[in-house]
């Protein structure tokens, strides 16, 4: 299997804080990391149909257009008794502008959608619910990896805790009480999907 070695790797995201976050997670491994924003890489159609194939697309452009390997993420929830939604459609659905004329997102108009559809289908539905975050590193000949991270957990309501992003505020891990919104970002960091995800790429890139 391809290794990494050190040297630079192109973040394929044009958000900051994700770019911080990937950045301060790999840097003890040698890696330099920069942003396809910063490298002016376009930010291509998530057409995939489903995590892996979206964070392929992105992981794939930023390496081809760049001659250097790069990583993408792709997240989101899914609702057992949603048939798996939103899944990659997770972000989509507190799109407002839609109906209000407004660009933004709102995650609490997004909260309540998943939880009519749970009402909807009435008070015994199961509540199983898990984050699932896909990595995808590609190198600018088309060699790929993927790695994925999920934590499961159930959904409740009302909406519980200030902390987090995001559906943070009805998810509860498993083995917990309180919400991933409730739960110090450390301590979220220590089980989310987002930890699993890295815990395995660095195993397979750094460790094997
Ligand atoms: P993307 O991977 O940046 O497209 O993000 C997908 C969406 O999934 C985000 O906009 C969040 O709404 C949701 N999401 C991903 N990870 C988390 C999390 O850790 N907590 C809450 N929501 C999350």
């Amino acid at each position: 299997m391809r290794k990494l070695g050190s040297g630079k790797l192109v973040i394929a995201t044009h958000n900051a804080g994700k770019l911080k976050e990937i950045s301060a997670l790999l840097a003890p491994h040698g890696l330099d990391c920069i942003s396809a924003g910063s490298l002016g890489l376009p930010e291509p159609p998530e057409t995939g149909k489903s995590f892996v194939a979206n964070a392929l697309i992105k992981a794939r452009a930023a390496a081809e257009a760049s001659g250097l390997p790069a990583l993408a993420d792709d997240s989101g929830l899914s609702v057992a008794a949603l048939d798996e939604k939103p899944g990659i459609y997770t972000a989509d659905w507190a799109e407002r502008q839609w109906f209000e004329g407004e660009p933004g997102r709102d995650w609490y108009m997004a909260m309540g959608k998943v939880e009519g559809l749970l009402q909807a289908k009435g008070p015994d539905t199961p509540r199983d619910a898990w984050f699932s975050c896909v990595l995808a590193l590609a190198w600018p000949d088309g060699e790929h990896v993927v790695y994925e991270g999920r934590v499961d957990g159930t959904l409740t309501w009302p909406p519980r805790g200030e902390m987090g992003f995001g559906y943070d505020p009805v998810f509860v891990p498993q083995g917990r009480n309180l919400t991933f919104a409730e739960i110090p970002p450390e301590e979220k960091h220590a089980v989310s999907h987002r930890a699993d995800a890295f815990a395995k790429l660095v195993a397979d890139q750094f460790e094997a």
